[in-house]
């Protein structure tokens, strides 16, 4: 395993990020999902192996110095980052010295309902919590979460997280086949989620070789599963390299009603439609019939 800091990264989701890597060392977490891209490992609920602040924020200090043209600073881990001992110091001493840097955690939201670990995260500008299951069955099975952690305590303390955090809160689903892809968790997670309203919803599935034996969903079967949520939720498809989906000619009256069903990122648009429905696409924004919104970073198309 690597050193605190790497990157610089493109990502079409967060921008040009250079990442923070609490537990540089081994892999310290609390879940051992099926699909991991790192090896299986028993799970934790504490850090054994801990970095101090003092060598992380010199670590961040160098990297800046070296790559002035990021736009955010990524604290993530080999691991969940929330199980840091000092996270709340951490982010006190990075918002010292980010400058007009965006700061982001990307974290598991297994630990959102301790309101220790929703005080520090409230310091982020940008927040992303997981949020593969809805159910307890669910979570066990796929995420196998540690002992003590369940899916209504997670859902409880993501609301309790956005009625205090007014910046942007990112919930990722992660779909693995006939796992968390039936209809019935399609709905519960939909349900939930309405109720949270998050800035994004975006739900990917399998791109990296898994730790344990599990499936993707075809990209097909992606888009199946976008069309089950709310046209309300703003949901990104972290499309998968390599997709075998085919773009198609859509006629204006389709593609209206194609937004009318959900709002198309971008990707979408480029994956989805043929040159000739492109075009289509302009002319219905030129006639205000389309309007284009972004957030934070991903450029959605919707009715106007
Ligand atoms: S939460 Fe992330 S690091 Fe932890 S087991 Fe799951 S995928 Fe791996």
């Amino acid at each position: 395993m690597g050193s605190i800091i790497f990157g610089p990264l493109l990502s079409r989701r967060f921008g040009k990020s250079l990442g923070i890597d609490l537990s540089p060392h081994k892999k310290q977490c609390n879940f051992d999902c099926l699909y991991c891209e790192l090896k299986p490992a028993k799970t934790v609920d504490k850090y054994d192996d801990v970095i101090s602040v003092a060598d992380i924020i010199a670590a961040l200090q160098d990297a800046l110095v070296q790559h002035k043209d990021i736009d955010v600073i990524t604290v993530t881990a080999n691991g969940e980052p929330t199980l840091y001992p000092y996270l709340n110091e951490l982010i006190d001493e990075i918002n010292k010295i980010k400058d007009d840097k965006t700061t982001l955690i990307l974290s598991n939201g297994s630990t959102i309902n301790d309101p220790k670990i929703r005080e520090a995260l409230a310091k982020f500008d940008m927040v992303k919590l997981s949020l593969d299951c809805a159910t307890d069955k669910c979570l066990k099975k796929l995420d196998r979460a540690h002992k003590g952690i369940n899916a209504s305590d997670i859902m409880q303390g993501m609301l309790d997280f956005k009625a205090i955090y007014h910046k942007p809160l990112i919930i990722e689903v992660l779909f693995v086949k006939s796992i968390n892809d039936n209809l019935e968790h399609i709905e519960a997670l939909n349900k939930f989620l309405i109720t949270l309203c998050p800035t994004r919803v975006d739900i990917g599935t399998i791109d990296r070789p898994p730790a344990y034996k599990v499936e993707p969903l075809s990209s097909k079967e992606l888009l199946d599963v976008a069309s089950h949520f709310d046209a309300s939720l703003p949901v990104y498809i972290i499309h998968r390299k390599g997709s075998e989906i085919r773009a198609e000619t859509y006629s204006s009256e389709e593609i209206l009603a194609t937004l009318a069903n959900r709002p198309l990122s971008e990707d979408d648009v480029n994956i989805l439609f043929d040159e000739k429905s492109k075009d289509r696409l302009k002319i219905l924004l030129e006639n205000k019939k389309v309007k284009i919104f972004k957030i934070y970073g991903v450029t959605f198309y919707i009715l106007a």
